[in-house]
């Protein structure tokens, strides 16, 4: 599956890209060059919205964003990189929308006390992150991932 690095115009779009499990850095803005070095180091795509950072850097390695919506962004990612949805059901989930790390399944008696009532009661899987220890289960972000990968079908 590729992996990304998300300029500071794309913090939601990198955010969803991880819910759906891929692999997100953010660009912190040294230079053009220095992002592209790290690209190529590392095997990312450079997401962005800057025309003339994506000009500057070679098309195998950068996708210009020409969308302002969260949903059209989404899709036009998963286009552009022939993503099938099937993969991406398979790691939805995986991976923290905060940091970035990959998560560890857990039973509810694990996290209990940093879960909301409702998924208490009604969710029987979750997740936590190992690094910043935030607790995920499959809610309102899961449900809008699976629609916007059947809308891709
Ligand atoms: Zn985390």
């Amino acid at each position: 599956m590729p992996k990304f690095i998300a300029d500071k115009m794309l913090g939601r779009l990198a955010k969803w890209l991880r819910f759906m499990g891929f692999d997100v850095i953010e660009a912190k803005r040294e230079g053009d060059e220095d992002l592209h070095v790290l690209a190529l180091q590392e095997e990312r795509v450079i997401l962005t919205r800057d025309r003339i950072l994506a000009q500057a850097i070679a098309s195998d390695c950068s996708l210009l964003i020409p969308h302002e919506s969260l949903d059209d962004q989404i899709r036009f990612v998963v286009h552009a990189l022939e993503i099938s949805a099937e993969s991406v059901s398979e790691q939805i989930l995986t991976r923290c929308s905060s940091c970035n790390t990959l998560l560890v399944a857990r039973h509810l008696s694990e996290v209990e006390e940093r879960v909301p009532d409702y998924p208490r009661r009604h969710k029987s899987r979750f997740w936590e992150c190992s690094t910043c220890h935030r607790v995920f289960w499959e809610g309102t972000h899961y449900d809008r991932i699976q629609k916007v990968i059947r809308g891709l079908l």
